[in-house]
């Protein structure tokens, strides 16, 4: 039987527009680089190297600075902007983890597990035992919005790692997080495991559409990150 992957991102592509998941990944093309996603790339570098070996400050800004990445920024000044913007928030990050007595139990751990018809692949960021033995599962946020303290409370992302830690680890996860970078603090909810079947019956649901390439919608394209290169934009059509 061959297997249809799919993943958190695929997934959240095809659920904001087709189109996005047809160009991303169909396609192959990539949405050009923003300072915003650099950042978050070398951040999330950054630290997965301070999970698989907890550094002092001095080290997490090392890693920082050979974790760089330097496309996507117009000008020199802005790179350093975003650069000192970086190190701020890992230090601030250093600071609040410093207390923390629970053991990573992974960084960016890989994961596969079958469903049906599909292999359910992804990385997740970081695991943590806590002292008391329970499994925390986190992720690192970059950005500056106010929106996670809602997104956190039903979002597929953790629901999809929750669920392969369960299936592909055999941990079970007592508290999903998001480690907010920018605001410099984390917050978590209580994970619910009677989420697994919702989340595996909604996988199944939106891995079919996937594989039927249904495209009969569209997301908004005044929110899309490529609006100006899609062929099927609203947006160019109305400038033409
Ligand atoms: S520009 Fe519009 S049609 Fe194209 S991928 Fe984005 S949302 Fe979809």
């Amino acid at each position: 039987m061959s297997l249809f992957e799919i993943n958190y991102s695929k997934i959240n592509a095809w659920l904001f527009c087709p189109y996005l998941y047809q160009f991303s990944y169909i396609e192959k093309k990539y949405p050009p680089r923003t300072p915003p996603s650099s950042l978050g790339t070398s951040l999330h570098r950054a630290l997965r190297r301070y999970g698989e070996n907890k550094t002092d400050l001095e080290g997490l800004l090392i890693a920082y600075e050979e974790s760089w990445e330097n496309s996507g920024y117009d000008t020199p000044q802005l790179m350093m902007e975003y650069y000192r913007k970086g190190a701020r928030m890992l230090e601030d990050f250093w600071l609040a983890e410093r207390d923390n007595d629970s053991r990573i139990l992974a960084a960016e751990k890989d994961f596969e597990f079958i469903l049906g018809d599909f292999a359910v692949r992804g990385t997740i960021d970081r695991v943590d035992k806590r002292k008391d033995g329970t499994i925390e599962l986190i992720e690192y946020k970059t950005g500056e919005s106010e929106k996670y303290s809602e997104e956190i409370k039903k979002s597929l992302q953790l629901d999809i790692y929750a669920l392969a830690l369960k299936r592909a680890m055999n941990l079970e996860v007592s508290a999903a997080s998001f480690w907010l970078l920018a605001s410099g603090r984390k917050i978590e909810i209580k994970y619910d495991p009677l989420r697994f079947s919702e989340t595996e019956k909604f996988l199944l649901k939106v891995g079919g559409e996937i594989k039927a390439q249904e495209y009969s919608r569209k997301g908004d394209c005044n929110l899309c990150q490529i609006s100006g290169l899609c062929k099927f934009s609203e947006i160019k059509k109305e400038k033409n």
